[in-house]
């Protein structure tokens, strides 16, 4: 016989664990009990040895549909002599707090929202117990429709009974309401008033016809179009001044996934589960998609509908003849959070636009869509939002108290660290504007309240001008700074749990050095107390200032400038590189420092080398030139036994030779696809290399920073470190890009102020 005590930690409230566990238990013949402490439930088992064992497993493997499982700790317990298997009522909570992300319309929603009988037919706001929206609707906790925008709804009689009846799905279902009694669609500002059937019908309409819908969903506004019809694809474009960066796809359902791009088992499996993010897929040959959709990249991003009313623009019964794949882009002004409200709408969207379906039920946290790649089978998070936060992390470091971490400048997300467990937020966006700093500092000022937290300290980039960093110290409590780079590793470094010596491999767009000048190609020995810098890529001028992130040519100059003497003119001469002004001016900019700095960047590397290439001479939106590099590399089948020239050169990656074998191979007409293929691998060489010869006695490695978004960067650094024996920390749920920093923030706060305390 055993009597073990498991505490399950995760998402374990509000989707019926406990009689999930009640029916595992009698399956084996288990006794005990099972009782919610809120971000726990706690359960006693005892049986035979195997069959608590296998008890166990059946937890782990088949927990109820929208649990998530973060970590259980069992351990041994006296037996108790227990006769049956109790649910218990819950127990008291201990200050940890779940807030549930919004989870997507359950299949038996689903199949209510489209069934002539039922008394939800075709409503646009359908939920249960295990579907719905959460974060996204909160005010405050704990968890009740009061503290939630449906309070402003009176549940009718019916949906009363639904609500407070334990036999029906609608149990304790907060935003739980009908067509009698819930919200309303309608369209935005118009003449004819249109609302609720009439106004989808209206949208359905504009968009069947060429239009462009913007639709209200969970997290904020879409932009909307038919995603088979090139001009209403083009127009939506020109109207956003977006030329090329891809649009997400929302499909009607798997089969139109699977008519346009392929799918592997794992990425089917979140593509069809309950946080429906967008799935980056590769797109068939045949796929009846736009070419504009995802112009010169091999995929997609790919997502099926989550909230009711996006269903309801597939299918009505208004005998209108939908498409079965819709643009679905965040409705914002490039860069900045996504629109929320009416007023938002108004200004920021109504121009892109030929109508505006909206509602009635007040959003109070944005939440844009999760962003989701694959490495190895696994995914590979790009955008972490709605769907997945604010789910915390758990180290196991023993922390007390509270910190806020402000994360960084572009694709700003933050942190709130309480414990030992940390919450990184939904997405934010670009801080670069008034209106992203003041999403910011609201946004944060609700999760606080959400969380119930106080911090200690505020954290924060060490970037003089970040506006994070400065609403970071306008909160008038002791600030700590953490440098970029090393802030990317110890996001790794928590997602992994790791909190020991590492060497860091940061690969990164731009950050802010020690030194004052730009750092982005690092090699660190990390711990959870501080960092230091072993190596990096041969620093290069980084002219014409912020431009230069969009001119991948400029800094392409300026390498060969460096690396030719006399000889550059010729070169850039040959490989077309002067696509304004002069070489002269070039030159003149250069050698005077002009509008100059120092930079180690990796990303501003990758620009510069796919404009050498003659790939991409400059970039539209950020990463247009280096993703261009990738999939150019990607295509590349020949031959991979290449060999590598040493790149290291005393603490310098000598990345200048990379950039000179680049030109050198264009130049005598090599195909560009095994150029590209070439530098990613040079690159990676160069990296692990260093890294190795660096690591001393430590044998772990993590890989960080917005370069390694590119998985064929990942998997090559990967390759070269494990087959010398290292142990390799990779991302996964975290985005390795500045959407992550927030939580290696946090990591590092938390332990500074326990450290001090002790
Ligand atoms: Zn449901
Ligand atoms: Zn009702
Ligand atoms: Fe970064």
């Amino acid at each position: 016989m055993a009597t073990k005590c498991i505490k399950v930690y995760g998402i374990v409230q509000g989707v019926g664990f406990r009689p999930t566990v009640a029916r595992h238990a009698a399956s084996l013949n288990i006794k005990g009990s099972v009782c919610n402490y809120g971000p726990y439930v706690e359960i006693i088992a005892e049986g035979e040895e195997g069959s608590v064992s296998d008890f166990i497993d059946l937890i782990r493997v088949k927990p109820p549909k929208r649990a998530v499982i973060l970590k259980m700790d069992v351990r041994d317990i006296a037996d108790g002599a227990y006769d049956s298997f109790e649910i218990i009522p819950s127990g008291k909570t201990r200050g940890e707090i779940f807030v549930s992300p919004d989870i997507a319309i359950c299949d038996e929603c689903l199949s209510e929202l489209f069934n002539k009988d039922d008394r939800r037919y075709l409503h646009p706001f359908i939920n249960c117990t295990c579907c719905g929206p959460r974060l996204t609707i909160l005010e405050s906790l704990p968890y009740d429709r009061e503290r939630t925008s449906m309070k402003e709804f009176e549940m009718c009689p019916e949906c009363a009974s639904e609500y407070h009846s334990p036999s029906t799905r609608r149990y304790d279902a907060q935003p739980v309401c009908c067509n009698n009694c819930g919200p309303e669609v309608f369209i935005l500002d118009d003449k004819q008033n249109r609302r609720s059937r009439e106004a989808i019908t209206y949208t359905r309409k504009v968009i069947a016809e060429g239009g462009i819908a913007a639709v209200k969903g969970i997290g904020g506004f879409h932009l909307a179009c038919d995603a088979t019809n090139d001009a209403a694809v083009m127009r939506l474009r020109e109207l956003k001044s977006r030329p090329v960066k891809p649009f997400a796809v929302m499909m009607r359902d798997r089969a139109e996934v699977l008519r346009n791009c392929y799918i592997e088992p794992y990425q089917e499996e979140i593509l069809t589960g309950h946080q429906k993010p967008i799935i980056l897929l590769t797109r068939r040959e045949d796929s009846v998609l736009s070419s504009g959709i995802a112009p010169g990249n091999p995929k997609v991003g790919v997502m099926l509908p989550y909230a009711p009313v996006q269903s309801l623009l597939f299918d009505y019964d208004d005998g209108i003849n939908m498409p079965r794949s819709l643009v679905m882009t965040s409705g914002n002004l490039s860069g900045l959070p996504i629109c929320r409200n009416d007023e938002d709408a108004r200004r920021e969207i109504a121009s892109y636009c030929d109508v505006i379906l909206t509602h009635n039920r007040k959003i109070r946290t944005r939440a844009d869509d999760s962003v989701m790649d694959f490495y190895n089978g696994r995914p590979y998070m790009i955008r972490r939002s709605r769907g997945y936060a604010p789910l915390p992390f758990m180290v196991s470091d023993k922390f007390e108290g509270q910190v806020t971490a402000y994360g960084g400048e572009l694709k700003n997300t933050f942190c709130i660290a309480s414990g030992n467990l940390m919450y990184p937020s939904a997405y934010i966006g670009d801080l670069t504007d008034l209106k992203g700093k003041e999403a910011l500092k609201e946004t944060i000022g609700r999760m606080e309240t959400l969380l119930e937290t106080v911090p200690k300290v505020a954290v924060c980039d060490m970037h003089p001008s970040y506006n994070s960093s400065m609403l970071a110290r306008e909160r008038g409590i002791p600030v700590i700074e953490v440098q970029h780079h090393y802030a990317h590793i110890l996001s790794c470094m928590a997602e992994n749990d790791y909190g020991k010596e590492v060497i860091g491999i940061a690969l990164d767009g731009t950050g802010y050095g020690t030194d004052g000048s730009i750092w982005g190609g690092e090699i660190l020995r990390c711990d959870l107390n501080g960092f230091e810098r072993l190596a990096h890529i041969r620093p290069f001028l980084h002219t014409g200032g912020d431009i230069a992130s969009k001119e991948g040519y400029r800094i392409a100059i300026s390498m060969l400038i460096d690396i030719y003497k006399d000889a550059a003119e010729e070169v850039t001469d040959s490989l077309g590189l002067i696509r304004q002004g002069s070489y002269k001016m070039f030159k003149a900019m250069h050698d005077g420092r002009i509008n100059t700095a120092v930079s180690t960047s990796c990303g501003r590397l990758f620009d510069s080398v796919s404009a050498i290439l003659g790939i991409r001479y400059q970039s539209t939106f950020e990463g247009e030139a280096a993703t261009a590099l990738q999939y150019a590399a990607m295509k590349y089948t020949g031959d991979k036994d290449i060999k590598v020239p040493d790149l290291t050169d005393g603490d310098v990656i000598a990345t200048d030779r990379i950039v000179k074998a680049m030109a050198e191979g264009r130049m005598a007409g090599e195909d560009i696809n095994k150029l590209a293929y070439m530098f990613h691998l040079y690159l990676a060489s160069g990296v692990a290399e260093m890294a190795c010869l660096k690591s001393g006695d430590i044998r772990v490695i993590a890989l960080s920073g917005g370069c390694y978004q590119n998985t064929l960067l990942v998997s090559l650094t990967e390759k070269i470190l494990t087959d010398k024996g290292y142990r390799v920390l990779l991302h996964s749920m975290v985005p390795p890009n500045d959407g992550g920093i927030a939580l290696g923030q946090a990591y590092y706060g938390m332990n500074k102020i326990n450290k001090e305390a002790r």
